[in-house]
C-alpha cells in the first residue's frame, strides 16, 4: 500500500514523531478544515486503532481520517496553510506511545490465545482506557487466561525486536501469517521476534520490552464470543498506581495486609448485617413507645385529625409500620416524610382510602406513587414542604 496519495512515514518507521511535508490539498470538512500532505507521520483511525493527535505548524490536529482515496486527512479547527506550503508536523508523543504499546500487546495476546488454546482473534478494539479482543471461543477460563498472561509477559521481558517488512501477496504463504488477509499487492507485515507474524498497518513498539506490562482485566461474552479486556504499558502502570493507592488506604484503615483485605471486609459486612438485624428487633420493641410519643403530637385541621412528622429510621418498612400504628391510635391521617418519600397511612377501620388520597395529592403536586386503602407512598417529597402537603390533604379530605 506504499505509494498512496500520502506517503505514510509510520508505515516504515513508527518512531518518526517529527517530520516535514508539503500541502497537496486542503479545504473545509464538515465545518472544520482538512489538510492532505505529500508525506505524514500521523496515523489515521483504522484497523481498531485510534488516530494520532499533534500539530501541523502551529495548528492543533484534532482528528486524522483516512478517505476512500486512501489519502490521510488531518482535521483542524483552523486552516494549516495553502497548497504548496511546507509545514512541520509534530506527533503527540505520549498518546502515540500508548497506542504503540497497546497495539504490540494486542499482537502478543492474540498470538498467546491461538498458540496456547487455539482461539483465533475475530475483532480488536484499542480504546483510550483499555483494549479488547474478541476471540472465536464461547468460553475462556480464568486458568487459561492466567497462563496466557504469563506467556505475554515472558515475551515482553525477552525484549524481542518488532520489525516491519513488505511482502507481495503471492509470497504470503511462505510468511506464515497468524491471520489471513484479504488485502492484495504489497502487504505490510509486522513480526514480533519469532513469536508472531501479522499483516497490520498500525503503529507498534520497536521491541517488546517497551510494552512493559500486560494485564488481563476482564472477560465478557458478546455475540456468543469471549471478549478479553486488557491493559498494557502506560495504561497498566497508571491502573496499578491507582489500585495501589486505594488498597494502601484500605490496609491502613483496616490495619491488615493487602492479602487479608477481602476476608476483613467480608467480616465487616457480616457484622453490619447482624447489627442491622439487631436494630430492627430493638426498633420493633420500641415501636409502641414511639407511636405513643408521635400520637401525642397529633393536631386538628377542621374536623380532621392529622399527624405530620419528618422521620429518620434507616428502615422504610419500619417507618411504614409505625405510620399504620399511629393512624390507628389517633384515628386520623398520618403523613411521614422518610428518605425523600411521603408515607401516608389511614386507620384500619373507617372509610378513608390512603391510595386514593395519595393519587389525588400526587396529581396536584406532581409527585409519583400510590398504594392500598390502608397505606401509600409518594416519591420525590421534601421535608420543608410538609406543611404544604398537610394543607392539600386537608382540602382533599373536605372534598371527599
Ligand atoms: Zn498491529
Amino acid at each position: 500500500m506504499v505509494g498512496d496519495v500520502t506517503d505514510r512515514l509510520y508505515y516504515r518507521d513508527s518512531s518518526v514523531l517529527s517530520f516535514e511535508g508539503t500541502i497537496v490539498e486542503c479545504g473545509e470538512h464538515e465545518g472544520r478544515w482538512y489538510t492532505i500532505l505529500d508525506r505524514s507521520a500521523f496515523y489515521p483511525t483504522s484497523g481498531g486503532q485510534q488516530h494520532d493527535l499533534g500539530r501541523l505548524g502551529d495548528v492543533d490536529i484534532v482528528d486524522v481520517v483516512e478517505g476512500e482515496d486512501a489519502a490521510v486527512r488531518h482535521i483542524s479547527n483552523k486552516p494549516v496553510g495553502d497548497v504548496g506550503d511546507t509545514v512541520s508536523g509534530e506527533i503527540d508523543h505520549e498518546r502515540r506511545r500508548r497506542h504503540q504499546q497497546q497495539h504490540t500487546a494486542q499482537h502478543i495476546l492474540s498470538q498467546a490465545l491461538v498458540r496456547l488454546w487455539g482461539f483465533d482473534t475475530l475483532s480488536v478494539h484499542l480504546g483510550e482506557d483499555y483494549g479488547t479482543i474478541e476471540f472465536a471461543a464461547a468460553e475462556i477460563t480464568a486458568e487459561q487466561l492466567e497462563l496466557v498472561e504469563s506467556f505475554c509477559n515472558d515475551v515482553i521481558t525477552r525484549n524481542l525486536p518488532v520489525t516491519i517488512s513488505f511482502v507481495e501477496d503471492a509470497d504470503l504463504a511462505d510468511v506464515g501469517l497468524r491471520r489471513p488477509t484479504a488485502r492484495t499487492g504489497k502487504i505490510r507485515v509486522v513480526s514480533v521476534g519469532d513469536i508472531d507474524v501479522s499483516a497490520c498497518g498500525g503503529t507498534h513498539c520497536s521491541a517488546t520490552g517497551e510494552v512493559a506490562l500486560l494485564k488481563i482485566t476482564g472477560i465478557e461474552k458478546i455475540r456468543g464470543h469471549a471478549v478479553v479486556r486488557f491493559l498494557s504499558g502506560d495504561q497498566a502502570i497508571t491502573d496499578y498506581r491507582s489500585r495501589f493507592a486505594a488498597t494502601s488506604r484500605l490496609t491502613r484503615m483496616l490495619t491488615c495486609h493487602v492479602d487479608d483485605l477481602p476476608a476483613k471486609i467480608e467480616h465487616l459486612l457480616a457484622d453490619i448485617k447482624a447489627l442491622r438485624n439487631q436494630i430492627s428487633d430493638l426498633s420493633r420493641e420500641l415501636l409502641p413507645t414511639w407511636a405513643g410519643e408521635i400520637a401525642a403530637r397529633a393536631f386538628q385541621e377542621g374536623s380532621h385529625t392529622i399527624v405530620a412528622e419528618v422521620l429518620d429510621l434507616q428502615d422504610n418498612r419500619l417507618a411504614v409500620k409505625l405510620a399504620g400504628v399511629v393512624a390507628d391510635r389517633v384515628q386520623g391521617v398520618v403523613l411521614f416524610i422518610h428518605e425523600g418519600r411521603l408515607l401516608m397511612s389511614v386507620p384500619e377501620a373507617g372509610d378513608l382510602d390512603a391510595g386514593l388520597l395519595a393519587r389525588k395529592l400526587g396529581e396536584r403536586l406532581g409527585l409519583k406513587g400510590g398504594g392500598s386503602k390502608r397505606r401509600a407512598q409518594l416519591g420525590g417529597a421534601a421535608s420543608d414542604k410538609l406543611p404544604e402537603y398537610v394543607k392539600v390533604v386537608t382540602r382533599l379530605l373536605d372534598e371527599m
